[in-house]
Formats: C-alpha cells, sequence, structure tokens
C-alpha cells in the first residue's frame, strides 16, 4: 500500500517512518506496525463485511478493501471522510463505503459486521459497537485512558465474549456518546 498517498505533501519523505504522522485536524494515520497488528488480529480470508470506526486517511480502510469482500468506515470530520473517498476512488475501490457520522458509534444500518476495528481510542468497551457483531466476529478497541491504552480484541460468543489484550498503543481519542466530549 502506498502510504505516501495517505499522508500530506510536505511530509510525504517520512511516510515510511514506522510511526503515526499528522494528516491534520489534530487526527494522525497510525503507525504502519499497528495497522499489521490490528488486520491481523481480525483474520479476515475475503468474504468478511467488515467496519472501520475512524476513517481518518483513509490507509487502514484500503488495506481492508484489499483483504475483505465489504469494508464500511465511519468518520467524524468531513473534510478527512471526503478527502479519504476522493483517493480511494482515484486508487479504484469500489468495495469501500465511507460515513461521516455524529455521536452515534457506528453503523448500525449494515450490521452485523464480521470485524470491527476502532482506530481511536475508547473509554470502555462500546456496547453499542458489541451490539453490531455477528456471533463469532471480532472486535479490535483500544481501550484506557486518553494518554495509553491497552489494544482488546474481543471475540463475540452466543452468551459470553472473551477477550485478548495485544499490548499497551496509543491513539488519538475516539468522540462521541460512548466515549470522550470534544473538549474535555
Ligand atoms: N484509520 C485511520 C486512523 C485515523 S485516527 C488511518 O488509517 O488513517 C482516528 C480517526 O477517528 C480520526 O480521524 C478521528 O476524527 C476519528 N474519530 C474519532 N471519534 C470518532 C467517532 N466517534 N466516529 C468516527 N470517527 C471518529
Amino acid at each position: 500500500m502506498p502510504r505516501e498517498l495517505f499522508v500530506p505533501v510536505d511530509i510525504r519523505d517520512s511516510a515510511y517512518d514506522d510511526r503515526p504522522l499528522s494528516i491534520g485536524y489534530g487526527q494522525t494515520i497510525s503507525q504502519p506496525y499497528i495497522v499489521a497488528v490490528m488486520t491481523e488480529a481480525i483474520q479476515l480470508t475475503g468474504k468478511e463485511k467488515v467496519l472501520e470506526i475512524g476513517t481518518g486517511s483513509g490507509y487502514q480502510s484500503a488495506i481492508l478493501g484489499e483483504l475483505a469482500k465489504e469494508v464500511y468506515s465511519t468518520e467524524r470530520i468531513p473534510e478527512l471522510a471526503e478527502a479519504a473517498r476522493k483517493l480511494l476512488d482515484v486508487l479504484g475501490y469500489t468495495n469501500i463505503n465511507i460515513k461521516v457520522t455524529g455521536k452515534d458509534l457506528g453503523w448500525k444500518e449494515n450490521s452485523p459486521y464480521d470485524a470491527i476495528i476502532v482506530t481511536a481510542a475508547a473509554p470502555s468497551l462500546s456496547d453499542t459497537l458489541l451490539n453490531q457483531l455477528a456471533v463469532g466476529a471480532k472486535l479490535v478497541i483500544p481501550v484506557g485512558s486518553r494518554w495509553e491504552q491497552e489494544l482488546l480484541k474481543v471475540t463475540r460468543g452466543e452468551f459470553r465474549n472473551t477477550i485478548e489484550n495485544l499490548g499497551s498503543v496509543r491513539f488519538v481519542p475516539l468522540i462521541g456518546k460512548d466515549a470522550w466530549d470534544e473538549y474535555s
């Protein structure tokens, strides 16, 4: 995936550094290593319908577009959603759908999903998102404080969910109803 296309032109020289980079609006494109960890955790085979929370640059969406059947991605900043949509169109992806969302988490209309990846930090496990997962499906989500989180992989069971900790991470905050207030 040509990461240089997903970062602002003036920092293209840094596109292949293994670290997050600023994409404007106080947001970042995730570290490539973390994108790999999250993508690997949902074990795609090519048949899945996947939801991503936090389109940002569209980089993770594009990777999911390569590996899953259908991708739904939500973003709260309209300018980022629009730029990502344009770029993904130019790159020829026809299986990636992007929506600008308000306070409600996820994209309920197209649920249940086979996997959900949350690319912003949540204060707790969101029931709203767990309810959009099919039984047996996986949710990968950073949960913790605004500054430091644990990356959790939750597999939805019929009666109870199983949770695996994939390690410590640092993401920009998830903003909205089940998450943080924009100005807190
Ligand atoms: N996956 C992105 C990472 C972007 S950073 C990439 O590959 O570039 C996380 C993004 O989540 C930010 O763009 C931020 O605006 C967005 N975000 C924060 N809260 C959100 C919410 N409740 N719903 C959707 N997007 C949200």
